[in-house]
């Protein structure tokens, strides 16, 4: 794909539920562009680990916030591929397992936690100037000032026949696993999956990949940002 040469700050937020297509979305538009990437769901992904690891218990908060604050989290912001670590242990393949997504809902409903990366991905966002941003509450709550939000859709059946490719799992265990999730990210209180007032909605259904990548492109084009 064509690099953008520009190296202006620009921070796009895209926001939407499981199997929504953002992280594919994101990552190819952040390599179009010229920007970083960053996969908020992997950090969460990665305390739920090193809470999973220590052996905690999931509904004592406090505990889980104190494993959270103690853990080194590492992730590269290489659209290309980037690497996860906790406490030096590379847990890029173990984050995507059944342990932790099962748990990561609960770990990331957990206000500490959450203060506690988002000040993170804050922070990350200032210094790389130019990138992209996935999750469920970038536009709301990590970046309310992005140039771009974005919150993609599609239906239930979509984004769990994608999930079930991607894993190559079961379709309708994959499918029931996403309701649980999106209704536990959806109606935790602390910044629960939300659509930002300003955001842009795309349902992508029924689009390709490309076919998204391009109109999110051509958003930035029209706003004077690639
Ligand atoms: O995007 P991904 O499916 O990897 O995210 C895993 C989980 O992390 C979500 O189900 C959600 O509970 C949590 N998450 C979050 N806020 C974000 C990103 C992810 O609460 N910004």
């Amino acid at each position: 794909m064509e690099e953008n040469v520009r190296t202006g700050r620009c921070v796009v937020a895209v926001d939407g539920p499981s199997g929504s297509g953002k992280s594919t979305v994101s990552r190819r538009l952040a390599a179009s562009i010229g920007a970083r990437y960053l996969d908020t769901g992997a950090m969460y992904r990665a305390i739920t680990w090193a809470v999973l690891r220590s052996g905690v218990d999931l509904t004592d908060a406090e505990a889980v916030a104190k494993v959270a604050g103690e853990v080194d989290l590492r992730i590269g912001t290489d659209p290309q591929g980037y690497g996860v670590t906790a406490d030096g242990v590379n847990v890029d393949a173990e984050i995507r397992g059944p342990e932790v997504t099962g748990a990561v809902s609960a770990v990331a409903a957990v206000p500490a936690v959450r203060a506690l990366l988002v000040a993170r991905q804050q922070e990350m966002i200032v210094n790389a100037g130019r990138i992209v941003v996935e999750g469920r509450d970038i536009g709301a709550v990590v970046a309310p000032d992005a140039d771009l939000k974005v919150y993609l859709t599609a239906s239930e059946a979509a984004r769990a026949a994608r999930r079930s490719a991607e894993d190559a799992t079961d379709a309708a265990a994959t499918a029931a696993d996403l309701a649980r999730r999106d209704r536990l990210d959806s109606t935790r209180k602390a910044s629960p999956l939300q659509q930002a007032a300003d955001a842009v909605e795309l349902d992508t259904t029924e689009l390709g990949i490309d076919e998204v990548v391009q109109r999110l492109r051509n958003l930035l084009s029209e706003r004077g940002l690639a």
